[in-house]
């Protein structure tokens, strides 16, 4: 997090009124402090026990999300939900308007099985919120992936929606068993980036996949929102066999159905 950009947020909030120059004087701390205050129940840790890094993309995410664009938990790890939520305020404030990313379907791709249209999410999952978040239920792998924007941290546990999850824990078995531990590290395969977030669709105003459970993210740098095959990693001939498991179990690649945000796998065709 760049502290030009910090102040850029802080004074979309109302919190700061100092220039724009990227030097975190007493002025951006006051401002920082006052973020602080008003969001605190919402930080997932106690800021004032931190790096002065992690505090301030922790104050970036707090501002990002009372801007609407959302950042997702106030932990002061920069994601690529924090990353994108940045990006969005920043196409915001420079353009006026909100910024549009197409997901036309690419030609030719079939998914198989019996898979809900986006369209029809909200009869098949529910609603997100409340109702979505008692449908969940949380995965435990028989072995850990690493937490892509904390990789010294690693989890064995996923939570998606109770009617994707059988699906989603066979088809990662299946890559386990297929790439073996050191492959699935040298790759970036073993890098989990998300998945149930209460959150809107970047670049558009409809709920994300991830607010129903039926997403998942995997190692996002490489693999961006609006990157191209062959540009995004993920296209590599390496990664065939991964994105071939995950779509036999009806968890679809975003590369194939839409040909950007290679990162993305969803329980739901277009
Ligand atoms: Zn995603």
């Amino acid at each position: 997090m760049q502290e030009r950009h910090l102040q850029m947020l802080m004074a979309a909030t109302g919190d700061y009124t100092g220039g724009i120059d990227g030097v975190f004087g007493p002025l951006s701390t006051a401002a920082m402090h006052r973020v602080e205050a008003r969001h605190r129940a919402a930080y997932t840790f106690d800021p004032t026990t931190t790096t002065d890094h992690r505090r301030k993309t922790a104050c970036a995410q707090a501002c990002l999300n009372q801007l609407d664009h959302d950042a997702g938990f106030i932990d002061g790890w920069n994601g690529h939900n924090t990353t994108e939520a940045l990006n969005a305020f920043l196409f915001q404030i420079t353009n006026g308007t909100d910024e549009q990313i197409d997901r036309d379907p690419e030609q030719g791709f079939t998914p198989p099985g019996n898979i809900p249209r986006q369209r029809d999410v909200g009869q098949v999952y529910g609603q997100p919120g409340e109702q979505i978040k008692s449908r969940l239920t949380t995965i435990q792998l028989p072995f850990s992936l690493k937490i892509d924007w904390n990789l010294r941290t690693s989890t064995n546990k996923i939570r998606v929606h109770r009617d994707c999850a059988p699906q989603l824990e066979a088809a990662l078995i299946a890559i386990r068993q297929h790439y073996g531990p050191d492959e699935m590290n040298r790759l970036g395969i073993d890098r989990y980036a998300g998945a149930y977030n209460h959150r809107r669709m970047r670049g558009g105003s409809s709920w994300s996949m991830h607010a129903y459970g039926c997403a998942i993210d995997f190692y996002a740098q490489p693999n961006g929102l609006r990157v191209r095959c062959p540009q995004a990693l993920f296209c590599g001939a390496e990664y065939q066999p991964f994105l071939d498991i995950m779509e036999q179990h009806e968890w679809l690649p975003a590369i194939r159905l839409w040909g950007k945000d290679a990162m993305h796998f969803q329980r739901a065709r277009l």
